[in-house]
């Protein structure tokens, strides 16, 4: 209730502001788009309540919006009347930080009418249509008493039979790989109405009457839920759609969702390239490091045969080598402590080679994952949403209850001693986290909600590499090898992406080029594909961000020459937040 408080009180502030005299000086024009930017969201959530329910924005819990033609055109004459709106605004007239809100919102709104018009998933990805995660939310996050919550619960439920009727009919030709999904992610999300629930409402101080209305529209949930599943289970198709994109709705895509200052089919090429490098550079460190692991006495008592011989074939030979490095690594029951352990140790390294400020008020809370994330990935970080700006930033780490020994061990041989710590650096200290903090002090609502993930990713894949350029790990060739290894798959996911979707790249190539030239797992590569196939474009945000930030680094290193400062740069450029890198390079070069 207090955060609703908070957001009315600004709206009025805000139009009390576009009532002034508006004149066309800059200050003006940053008064009234941010009244503007108010009343947009507002909007906004009114059009979205489920986007608004899961980043924190609980005005509209009871709500849901039922998926037809009906709702689609509120949302493009939403779109229409808001690009109008913005065309009022002089954009060089603005401040940088709503210069970047103004791109982002535009191309929110014209990727809405792009997806609505002409991408069209909704005619053929059933996936698009589950209701149980935004549910199962209600029941595991503590934003409200739990009564309020159920009674929302109970009062969304009423459109659950209708919005699968809804999505029935909007289906026209599916693929088969997400139709299986929506299959899988239904069934699998259909406890939230049952087991979930009736967990719920016994911790719960609702009288037995409401409990008992609650339990038997769940009921019909779950049939609507179930029924959906069949119906997908029965479609009939001789021509389902293909699930790859081709290249018109690839590239289209790529623009809308990356919003680089690359087409697609350059950051294809730059990833194509980039991995030929890498192999080279793998291959001379493998190469180098070969006798100490395979032909040195200590190596040789460890082998049963004793003398291993030195493949012919590059590729495998590294292959070899990094098994080998792999095997050192924490014990199990160490794994969250390390990296506890850690993260003072990468600040001070930061500070000592005066690479970014590092604000020591925000301390980084290392935790064992909440229940309601397990199974999810190893490692990750949890950020407070636009409404909660005083929750706890944590550091979620896995554990490994109910694992089998050997997925244990594999496990801890991926995330090995190397490459955890290239971990910490990407997830906590300086990147993904360091990135928030500094996002944090230019605070747009704006960016929280459309944030760029090319740049959001990019930047944590740009540190892992900064750090090992300044020493971090002392240039050890084990270090550097299995940071190339990791630098590989974020390349190969691009390389896979475009290659699938746009160049028809078969599933036993797109194996082989994850398992015998990225070196994975196969069970990893297996997941990867399916991945793939259900997924289009954001596979390519690591790479692409990273590629951005890194050219557009080395630029401004060779154009200024000795009075380059890399700290300087790393807090200028994440000083404009999440915007896309393009629109923060135009920023950056026109100031210096
Ligand atoms: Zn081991
Ligand atoms: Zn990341």
């Amino acid at each position: 209730m207090k955060k609703l408080l908070t957001l009315a009180s600004l709206i009025i502030l805000a139009s009390c502001g576009s009532d002034k005299k508006t004149d066309s000086t800059s200050q003006n024009q940053d008064v009234n788009f941010d009244s503007y930017k108010e009343r947009f969201v507002e909007q906004l959530w009114v059009l979205y309540p489920g986007w608004a329910s899961s980043i924190g924005f609980h005005k509209y819990d009871s709500v849901l919006v039922i998926p037809n033609d009906a709702q689609r055109n509120k949302e493009l004459a939403f779109c229409k009347g808001q690009l109008d709106s913005l065309k009022r605004f002089d954009l060089k007239a603005l401040s940088d930080n709503n210069k970047t809100d103004y791109h982002l919102i535009e191309n929110q709104l014209k990727s809405t009418e792009w997806y609505a018009t002409a991408f069209k998933s909704h005619e053929w990805n059933p996936s698009d249509y589950n209701v149980c995660g935004s549910f199962a939310e209600m029941l595991a996050n503590n934003y409200d008493s739990l009564d309020t919550r159920l009674r929302n619960f109970y009062l969304k439920m009423k459109n659950i039979p209708a919005y699968y009727e809804t999505a029935k009919q909007q289906l026209k030709n599916p693929t088969i790989e997400h139709t299986q999904l929506a299959i899988d992610q239904n069934l699998g999300g259909a406890s939230t109405f049952d087991a979930d629930l009736k967990e719920a409402l016994n911790k719960s101080h609702l009288d037995a009457k409401e409990k008992e209305e609650i339990l038997s529209r769940a009921k019909e949930a779950t049939k609507a839920i179930t029924d959906y599943a069949d119906w997908l289970k029965h479609l009939k198709q001789s021509t389902p759609r293909s699930f790859r994109l081709g290249k018109d709705l690839y590239d289209k895509k790529f623009e809308h969702d990356i919003q680089s200052g690359y087409t697609a089919d350059e950051i294809y090429q730059k990833a194509l390239e980039h991995k030929k490098e890498l192999h080279a550079k793998m291959y001379d460190l493998a190469n180098t490091l070969w006798d100490t692991y395979f032909t040195k006495p200590e190596a040789l008592t460890v082998g049963v045969k004793g003398f291993t011989p030195k493949p012919k074939d590059t590729l495998l030979l590294i292959k070899k080598v990094i098994d080998k490095i792999s095997l050192k690594h924490v014990a199990a029951d160490s794994f969250q402590t390390e990296i506890e352990h850690q993260i003072p140790r990468l600040v001070q390294f930061i500070k000592d080679k005066n690479l970014i400020y590092i604000d020591p008020s925000k301390p980084l809370v290392v935790r064992k994952e909440p229940a309601y994330m397990a199974g999810v990935a190893g490692a990750s970080i949890s950020s407070p949403g636009p409404y909660d700006k005083n929750g706890n930033t944590y550091y979620n780490v896995g554990s490994f209850s109910g694992w089998e020994k050997d997925r244990i061990e594999s496990y801890l041989r991926e995330y090995n001693h190397y490459i955890l710590q290239i971990l910490n650096i990407h997830e906590a200290i300086p990147g993904h986290y360091t990135q928030l903090v500094y996002s944090n002090q230019s605070p747009s609502i704006i960016k929280s909600i459309f944030g760029n993930g090319a740049m959001i990713e990019g930047w944590a894949v740009y540190t892992e590499r900064m750090m090992l350029e300044n020493g971090f790990g002392n240039n050890q060739p084990e270090m550097w090898l299995m940071y190339y290894k990791w630098n590989l798959r974020t390349t190969c996911n691009t390389i896979l992406d475009y290659g699938v979707h746009v160049n028809n790249l078969s599933k036993e190539a797109a194996l082989d080029l994850l398992v015998n030239q990225a070196f994975q797992q196969q069970a990893e590569a297996e997941v990867k594909w399916k991945r793939v196939t259900v997924t289009q474009v954001q596979l390519c945000s690591y790479f692409t961000g990273f590629k951005e930030i890194y050219d557009f680094r080395e630029e401004l290193k060779k154009n200024e020459g000795k009075s380059f400062n890399l700290k300087n740069f790393h807090e200028k450029f994440l000083s404009y937040g999440s915007a896309p890198v393009k629109y923060i390079k135009e920023l950056m070069v026109v100031k210096e």
